[in-house]
């Protein structure tokens, strides 16, 4: 059995999100995504709502299973018997990041390899941070996102709204 992490923010999760994770699945036996809980972003989504956004999407699939975590994410995969942790790069501009990551991770736990799958075009555009910003201004994010995550959104900015 191979088994390996997908970690992130996921504030929330969108289509980009899930296409690797639709691919990543096929090339695993089991794929657990990995909430962060305690990085470095402010988040609109706490990580159980987070978590719960992206079961609502993945329900069903035995293949995937989804998680919060704390600390470092190679420990995490550690503890869960992964030694392959999947991101997902678009534009050059994730490269950097990634590759510092990829760096300190592999520095932290050497028996521990990132594989990068590239976001399809369609989705190399698309962001959690560009899908809160167009949600708050009310544009139109359907096709960004699933609906549950668009149903999330629009009921945040709803109750954050000055009344
Ligand atoms: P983090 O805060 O750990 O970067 P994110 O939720 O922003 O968490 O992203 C998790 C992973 O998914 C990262 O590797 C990121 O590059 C990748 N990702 C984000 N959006 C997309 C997308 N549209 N297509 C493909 N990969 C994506």
């Amino acid at each position: 059995m191979i088994r390996a992490v997908y970690p992130g923010t996921f504030d929330p999760m969108t289509n980009g999100h899930l296409d690797i994770l639709t691919r990543a699945a096929d090339l695993f036996d089991e794929i657990i995504v990995a909430v962060a809980d305690d990085n470095n972003k402010q988040t609109l989504f706490t990580p159980a709502e987070r978590l719960a956004l992206i079961e609502e999407e993945v329900n069903g699939q035995p293949k995937i299973k989804v998680m919060t975590f704390c600390g470092l994410t190679v420990e995490f995969a550690r503890r869960q018997g992964a030694r392959t942790l999947i991101r997902g790069l678009r534009a050059m501009s994730d490269y950097e990041y990634e590759l510092q990551l990829a760096m300190m991770n592999k520095k932290f736990a050497p028996e521990i390899e990132t594989i990068f799958l590239m976001a399809q075009v369609k989705y190399s555009f698309v962001s959690s941070s560009a899908i809160k910003w167009a949600s708050r201004l009310e544009g139109r994010i359907e096709d960004f996102v699933p609906a549950g995550v668009e149903r999330a959104l629009r009921e945040k900015y709803r109750l954050q709204a000055p009344r």
